[in-house]
């Protein structure tokens, strides 16, 4: 059954064990809602060790990238076979710092898709404008151009797109409540034909505006970077999430 948000945290290349160590501790009274999917997205080398420490507990591990092919001559690349074989339910692809220190297109994020499904993993396909296409007042255009481009059409397994604006990205600023809700239905609108779409929104959210961002109807989950190392304010941004789903229960 797929739940009704995602929440993941995203800890890019930060952390080790010990902190996975932590996480755990301060995760071990946790309550799952079967609304919300709880993910954490940890370094390469400690996604095994998370799956086994975590296995108890529903909370899903993902990783921060992958290759699009399963094997092959790729030094230093990971594949979707791998990440599967260890038990990743998710894979970010397309994320802005890949895009732009790694030369992920487009076309390979698609592809990247498109092996992932292949082998059972959940993508969280990344989107989103830079500044300068803000100020030039082409968000809406760009945003289109890359979803086209990078989202393959798949109808029998969930597609998680994450509209992450690059301005947004560690600065504290982030899009008018009214911005992310038109670009959340651009994405919708241009992806309709994917029956199992979520959208989620990334960049700076943190305990303080996430009750906010989650009450703006076309959100249904948060990528969270910086706000996710803090594992009690991730827990509380989880916890504001289920507040609000529930609050539509009473
Ligand atoms: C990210 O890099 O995906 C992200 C959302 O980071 P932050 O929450 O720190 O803005």
């Amino acid at each position: 059954m797929i739940s009704i948000m995602l929440i993941a945290g995203n800890w890019k290349m930060n952390y080790g064990l010990k902190e996975l160590y932590d996480f755990s501790n301060t995760f071990k009274s946790f309550e799952p809602s079967k609304d919300i999917d709880l993910c954490i997205i940890p370094p390469f080398p400690i996604i095994k060790e998370a799956k086994h420490i975590l296995q108890e507990t529903k909370i899903n591990v993902g990783a921060q990238c992958c290759h699009y092919k399963l094997e092959g001559s790729f030094t230093g690349d990971v594949s979707p076979k791998l990440l599967s074989e260890i038990g990743c339910d998710y894979v970010i692809t397309g994320h802005s710092e890949r895009r732009s220190n790694h030369l992920e297109t487009n076309a390979y994020v698609k592809n990247t898709v498109l092996s992932l499904i292949n082998k059972n993993i959940t993508p969280i396909i990344c989107v989103g404008e830079t500044q300068e296409e803000k100020r030039k007042g082409n968000t809406f255009n760009f945003i289109k151009k890359q979803v086209s481009e990078s989202v393959p059409i798949i109808n029998d397994a969930l597609i998680v797109v994450a509209y992450e604006p690059i301005w947004a990205i560690g600065s504290g600023n982030i899009p008018s409540e009214e911005e992310i809700e038109k670009i959340h239905n651009l994405i919708r609108e241009e992806l309709n034909s994917i029956p199992y779409l979520k959208v989620i929104y990334g960049g700076s959210v943190n305990e303080k505006n996430c009750k906010e961002i989650f009450s703006i109807p076309s959100v249904e989950g948060a990528l969270i970077g910086g706000a996710s190392l803090n594992f009690k304010e991730f827990l509380a941004i989880y916890n504001s999430g289920v507040k609000y789903l529930n609050s539509f229960k009473r």
